[in-house]
């Protein structure tokens, strides 16, 4: 039984999946889903795109948009128990910002819960520099740019939030970390109170 659906969105390179696999080992019964793993898996049977990267940039906006309601559709049928979704509220194409919770999306999901998480772009840039694929594939943009992307995405946040009639948190980390890794400790141990919050709510137990 889906007890919970926590959408987790951050720019890509902010850190979210370092995050969430820290959630995992202090809240083990909760299934993480990653989005874009489960619309390229489906990409690569219908279009033979290999790379996730590809996806965002060659499919055509109607392909693009069956995946994407695909991929819930089939996260919806998949989820069990407290399902965080691990996703992107805007996709940066070549064309524009697309939408990664478009309304027929989110009912999809059935959401309860969306945690917008904002970090200073230095940092995101400053991760970003320490991952040689992201490097290769996705090359760097600058600090106006993840700005820029930062600020959309929120907006696309709060009108998934609207549409969805559900929570949104916004979780900030602009203080210089202490020690390494800090942000995604604190980060975990912040969505791991929000998750127990929740199903207190809801008048369950995770
Ligand atoms: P990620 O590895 O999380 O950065 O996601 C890889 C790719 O999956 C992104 O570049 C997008 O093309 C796609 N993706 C992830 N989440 C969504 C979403 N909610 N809507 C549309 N595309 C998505
Ligand atoms: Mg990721």
């Amino acid at each position: 039984m889906v007890k919970a659906v926590i959408v987790v969105v951050a720019v890509p390179g902010a850190g979210k999946t370092t995050i969430l696999k820290k959630l995992k080992e202090i809240m083990p019964s909760v299934s993480v889903i990653n989005f874009g793993d489960v619309m390229l898996e489906e990409a690569s049977k219908r279009f033979g795109v290999t790379d996730r990267d590809e996806m965002r940039k060659k499919l055509a906006l109607m392909d693009y948009r069956n995946l994407q309601l695909h991929a819930a559709e089939a996260i919806a049928t998949r989820g069990d128990g407290v399902v965080i979704i691990d996703t992107h509220a805007a996709i940066s194409t070549p064309y524009g910002y697309y939408s990664g919770l478009p309304p027929e999306v989110v009912r999809a999901l059935n959401i309860d819960l969306i945690v917008f998480l904002e970090f200073r772009p230095e940092d995101i840039l400053a991760r970003r520099e320490m991952d040689q694929e992201t490097i290769r594939k996705r090359g760097l943009d600058s600090i106006e740019a993840i700005e820029e992307h930062q600020s959309i995405s929120k907006m696309f946040a709060i009108a998934a939030a609207n549409e969805a009639k559900c929570y949104l948190k916004i979780l900030k980390y602009y203080y210089p970390q202490q020690y390494p890794f800090q942000h995604a400790i604190e980060c975990a141990k912040e969505l791991a109170n929000l998750i127990e919050f929740l199903l207190q709510q809801k008048g369950i137990t995770a």
